[in-house]
């Protein structure tokens, strides 16, 4: 596994293998790699090369948010990345990619505006920058986001059409724990007990799923049964429960379409985000 530190040898590499003619995938990660990444490199092997970033981005954390603890171990990565056929892992410093008058940044609004956005802020100007110089330092083909960050994976959607990025977006479905909790670099953060709390997600989760599927079309009720098992587990504390719509990331009066149910729950102090999406083709 060859580990590159400085864009200036990425793109050297990477124009050697433009020039032999080679396709570049990419998935861009904070690193502490799980098979959840592991499922993104492995769809990415569709093209020749697969390169996947580990860079934990500070401009996307916010006061008080845990940019500091986030979880690291490079050896680690590199053998996640060669079980899952991975290439190459572009692992940049901070002061690589931001120089100490860095001042521009991509902003969005509309699908930005709710959810990780609106509890979050700035979140969003932070990972649209580090993925759109991300995108344009390693240049790739097509590029791979998991449906875990569903805001995130609409976001980035947006801004590849928004500024004609030529890269194609794919979106991987949500790797879980054999009892659904979804997987996560943060679930290391919790203790035993925070483990076992933190099931009640996906299992909040799936009732909204089934009343979907029963066909409820009303999206409050829906929020309202998620929140009461939630609110039931007392390590659990709702950030958001939101229902969406997939692409736009705005407010649905009825289910109809594509669209996104979304959870942000704190578990003591670990905040973890969960989905479904309904009504895909
Ligand atoms: P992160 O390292 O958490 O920033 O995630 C990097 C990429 O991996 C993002 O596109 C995430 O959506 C994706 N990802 C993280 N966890 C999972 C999971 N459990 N299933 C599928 N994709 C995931």
């Amino acid at each position: 596994m060859k580990l590159v530190k400085t864009i200036k040898e990425i793109r050297e590499i990477v124009s050697e293998w433009k020039k032999e003619g080679f396709t570049i995938g990419f998935v861009p990660t904070m690193g502490y790699l799980h098979e959840g990444h592991q499922s993104l490199i492995k769809n990415a092997l569709e093209n020749d090369k697969v390169i996947v970033s580990i860079f934990v981005n500070p401009i996307q954390f916010g006061p008080g948010e845990d940019f500091a603890t986030y979880p690291r171990d490079i050896d680690r990565d590199m053998e996640k990345c060669s079980e899952a056929g991975a290439d190459l892992i572009f692992a940049p410093l901070p002061e690589e990619m931001y120089l100490n008058d860095f001042s521009t940044f991509v902003n969005m609004t509309g699908p930005t505006d709710d959810l990780c956005g609106k509890t979050r802020p700035g979140h969003f100007k932070g990972v649209c920058t580090v993925v759109n110089k991300l995108f344009n330092i390693v240049a790739p083909n097509k590029a791979y986001f998991g449906e875990k960050d569903a805001q995130q994976l609409a976001v980035i959607k947006r801004m590849v059409r928004d500024l004609n990025i030529n890269i194609e977006i794919i979106g991987c479905p949500i790797i879980r724990e054999k009892d659904g909790l979804a997987k996560s670099s943060r679930n290391t953060y919790l203790s035993v007990e925070e483990r076992k709390a933190a099931l009640v997600i996906n299992k909040a989760l799936t009732g909204g799923k089934n009343m979907i599927q029963n066909g409820e079309k009303n999206p409050d009720k829906i929020v309202s049964a998620i929140t009461s098992v939630i609110n039931e587990e007392p390590l659990a504390k709702i950030d958001y429960i939101k229902i969406v719509d997939a692409d736009t990331i705005s407010t649905v009066s009825e289910i109809n379409g594509n669209i996104l149910v979304a959870a942000a729950v704190y578990i003591g102090k670990t905040r973890l985000i969960d989905n479904f999406i309904t009504g895909e083709n």
